[in-house]
């Protein structure tokens, strides 16, 4: 079956460009009937970010993605998840590659790194690849002498002059070899084991794919250029490497990397906005990857994870980078909550939850009454948030002073006559009358044009807000408030 793997570092927030990895990686698992595992990266100690690791978890289940193995769950299939409850597993699988000479130890000191490094920077081009591969010539014995003498060592990789070719499934044939500086004898040896005997980023991962069986790697393009020393480690070890499929970058609006540290981004924090989270798997999903065009045009582009499960598809892939644009999110999120709000059921599990919220504001306002106010607002709603700022006259009395809609209506207007509707209107709506019939008789008794009484009532019953006809309103406020909105906006 096809195995897949999201391998988050617990260095921070999920943000979306990870929860796009993530959930392209569950729904190829899941649109082939394969595997989904989750696995903890997180042997860089010193980046390791406390509540990260739970910030991991509760996003992902939020959004519905589902983890068939990981930290915690269904450890006894390839377990353990966490790379730092792995170290026995690495050492085992570098004493290979020392016995066979495709790694070696490195005892050079820091300062003599950093002094090559310095080095490597002042060379024309300079280079990041700086190892001199002073210790690959060190004898047995030597060798011995410096273990004996307890001395911190790193375990390097001896990398080929040549980096294997390799295929991405969606970029085709790649060659790729880092910027070594030759006639200089700088060497890539990337370090497999680090002095605190934890493995690399690159070690650990090629052992934990290679072991936990995992046939597909969907990660971002950034892990592109470590791709040739995996490959070229799958080879020491004479494994078979998975297929590779990097994803473009995601760039917001600005070109700028979605980055951990672009708070607004975080999966979490979009869900106190009141982003829903099939809004946001949805918006997610389209960075980088289409539906087949007669779905999206169909479903205007609205997907939800069982669709996409049926749907997705490694062809549906592209290769350029992802825009964000975050009117799609709040297009989407309009969408499913009024999907959401026209289910019963659901509308009262909202209503309840955002009740207590609301009543700090408006104390009097009960389950009924928020609920009619969703269902009216309904298709109006970016957020359930906006019931509030767009729509609170339909909980509370409107404010006239102070509100952009009335002063914009006051420049407008001629106050006297809207002054003279109202003391018209005043009064006169009541469960049995026709309202429609109401205003026309208004309009005709002040000689004025029908839109003048709608202005002027809107005025009066929602302080001029735009949004919900003026005779619906009336039908949901009800008769005795309509007219006491009438006579208060009178003074
Ligand atoms: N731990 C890496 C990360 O944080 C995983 C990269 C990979 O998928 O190989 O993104």
């Amino acid at each position: 079956p096809v195995r897949t793997r999201f391998a988050p570092s617990p260095t921070g927030k999920l943000h979306l460009g990870s929860l796009r990895t993530a959930l392209y990686n569950f729904l190829l698992a899941k649109s082939t009937g394969g595997e989904f595992l989750l696995r903890l990266e997180d042997t860089d100690q010193k980046r390791l970010v406390p509540g990260a690791e739970q910030n991991i978890y509760d996003s992902l289940k939020w959004c519905g993605i589902t983890i068939d193995e990981g930290p915690g769950i269904n450890e006894a299939k390839y377990g353990p998840y966490r790379q730092t409850d792995r170290t026995s597993i690495y050492q085992n699988h570098v004493e290979k590659l020392l016995s066979s000479g495709h790694a070696y130890r490195c005892f050079c000191s820091k300062e003599r790194l950093d002094g090559l490094r310095d080095s490597a920077q002042k060379l024309r081009p300079p280079t990041t690849v700086s190892y001199d591969r002073h210790c690959a010539h060190a004898t047995e014995s030597e060798i011995q002498a410096k273990l004996k003498q307890n001395l911190p060592f790193t375990v390097r990789m001896k990398s080929p002059d040549q980096y294997p070719t390799f295929t991405d499934l969606l970029h085709g044939n790649l060659n790729m070899q880092p910027q070594v500086n030759a006639c200089d004898r700088r060497y890539d040896d990337p370090i497999l084991i680090k002095s605190d005997k934890l493995p690399t980023y690159h070690f650990a991962n090629v052992v934990d794919d290679h072991s936990m069986k995992i046939t597909h790697v969907v990660r971002g393009e950034e892990w592109l250029p470590s791709t040739p020393k995996h490959i070229a480690l799958y080879e020491s070890f004479g494994w078979t490497p998975p297929k590779f499929i990097h994803i473009p970058l995601l760039t917001s609006l600005q070109d700028k990397k979605l980055s951990k540290r672009k708070g607004d981004a975080d999966v979490m924090s979009l869900k106190d906005k009141g982003i829903l989270p099939e809004a946001l798997v949805n918006f997610c999903v389209l960075f980088g990857w289409s539906p087949p065009r007669e779905e999206a045009a169909k479903n205007h582009e609205c997907f939800k994870i069982p669709d996409l499960v049926k749907l997705f598809n490694l062809n549906g892939l592209t290769k350029g980078n992802a825009k964000v644009d975050e009117n799609k999110l709040w297009f989407f999120n309009q969408h499913y909550l009024a999907e959401r709000l026209s289910d019963p059921q659901q509308l009262t599990q909202i209503a309840s939850k955002l009740l207590p919220h609301i009543q700090k504001t408006t104390p009097g306002t009960n389950l009924g009454q928020l609920e009619g106010a969703l269902v009216l607002a309904g298709k109006s709603l970016t957020t359930v948030h906006d019931i509030e700022a767009k729509f609170y006259y339909l909980l509370s009395r409107p404010r006239y002073d102070n509100n952009p809609y009335v002063r914009k209506f006051i420049e407008k207007q001629n106050l006297m006559l809207v002054r003279q509707v109202l003391e018209e209107l005043n009064g006169r709506i009541s469960a049995e009358v026709d309202v429609m019939h109401l205003l026309d008789k208004v309009a005709q008794g002040c000689g004025v044009r029908k839109n003048v009484v709608f202005e002027a009532a809107r005025f009066a019953l929602a302080g001029s807000i735009p949004g919900i006809k003026i005779p619906i309103l009336i039908q949901f406020l009800g008769a005795q408030e309509s007219n006491a909105r009438i006579s208060e906006a009178l003074g």
